[in-house]
């Protein structure tokens, strides 16, 4: 791949190993983490270090293997991480951590350039609020991004409002104490079966510390897909009783009737990076007047510590940019 190109993941991988692969491998895993479609995701910004290998490696396999070779994963520790009570403590953390004044349930609706300074207008509409600031980083979704800096940075809202987003509803499920599923910590679904279920997990199998012979044995199902939202336009108890019935079916049998369910949904949720994004992620941040930055999953990726890194990199620049006033 030339220096800096990007293309579908979808693209690359069908023209050197086929439909199959593509729709039963390589969908089913981006299905998973961006509930997108491999044709439609950037190789450049779901997989990095792919695209970069593949611009030096004369063959794809070559370049999964070199990209391997970068990873940082330490052999024999788990893939998957929690952290202990709940991941809610992690913001609790870091709000702790930052020493820093929070308000929350003010959303900011609007940017305006006071001389050196930023000038917010916050809260309801009826009610607003002010606040003067030295600098902003937003870390929010791209729709609420681009209204926020159409008029401060025209460019870079309009790099950033086109990012298109996946919703997902998470369903979980206890089961009696006892029931048997397949020896896995879960499994994903092809597109191609045509299930409202495009992922599971087993919940007290993947975290052991949750499980126990007395304990409920606990399942969880991904709903939906880029591009299907209206496919989740139903009922809490619908959806509920199809990812029941689906379950039973994608893990080879009915399943008893749960003793407990709940349903989350994540509405525009998932960002679906189009190729090309990293390139307009770059065009926004360089279109964005000095003290003001942009950071989280709508330009550098989903998955929490890019979150982190990219929320840090928001704050050196900023900080830089304070230092030199
Ligand atoms: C179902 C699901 C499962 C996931 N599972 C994992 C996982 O297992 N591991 C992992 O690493 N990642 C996971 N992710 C991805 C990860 O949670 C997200 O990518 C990450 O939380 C994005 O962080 P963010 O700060 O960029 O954006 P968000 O978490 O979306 O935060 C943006 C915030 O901005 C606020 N906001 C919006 N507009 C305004 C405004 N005008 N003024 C003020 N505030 C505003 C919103 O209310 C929101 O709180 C998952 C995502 C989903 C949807």
């Amino acid at each position: 791949m030339a220096p800096g190109a990007d293309i579908a993941v979808g693209e690359l991988v069908r023209s050197r190993y086929g439909a199959d692969v593509v729709d039963r491998l390589v969908d089913p895993m981006l299905g998973g983490v961006y509930a997108g479609r491999a044709d439609q995701l950037s190789l450049r910004a779901t997989m990095p270090q792919l695209a970069r290998t593949a611009e030096t490696e004369h063959t794809l396999r070559g370049a999964v293997r070199a990209a391997q070779a970068l990873s940082k994963r330490v052999p024999g520790r788990p893939i998957f991480a929690a952290v202990g009570g709940g991941m809610s403590r992690l913001i609790g953390a870091a709000a702790t951590a930052a020493r820093a004044r929070i308000s929350l349930g003010l959303p900011v609706r609007e940017i305006v350039r006071s001389g050196s300074r930023w000038h917010l207008v916050l809260g309801p509409a009826p009610e607003p609020q002010t606040d003067d600031v030295d600098a902003v980083i937003l870390a929010v979704p791209a729709k609420p991004a681009a209204r926020l800096l159409i008029d401060v940075a025209p460019a870079a809202a309009a790099a950033i409002g086109g990012l298109e987003y996946a919703s997902v509803a998470l369903v979980g499920i206890a089961l009696p104490p006892g029931t048997p599923l397949p020896e896995l910590s879960g499994f994903l679904v092809p597109p191609g079966e045509g299930t409202l279920v495009k992922a599971a997990t087993f919940f007290t199998r993947k975290w052991p510390h949750l499980g126990g012979p007395e304990a409920p044995v606990i399942v969880r199902a991904s709903l939906g897909r880029a591009g299907e939202e209206e496919r989740l336009h139903l009922s809490d108890q619908a959806l509920l009783e199809i990812a029941h019935k689906e379950l039973g079916e994608l893990a080879g049998g009915e399943l008893p009737p749960a003793v407990a369910s709940w349903i989350q949904r994540w509405g525009g949720g998932l960002p679906q990076y189009a190729p090309g994004h990293t390139d307009r992620v770059r065009a926004a941040r360089e279109a964005l007047p000095p003290g003001l930055a942009v950071a989280g999953a709508a330009l550098d990726g989903v998955g929490i510590p890019v979150c982190v890194a990219s929320g840090e990199a928001a704050a050196d620049d900023v900080s830089k940019y304070l230092e030199a006033l």
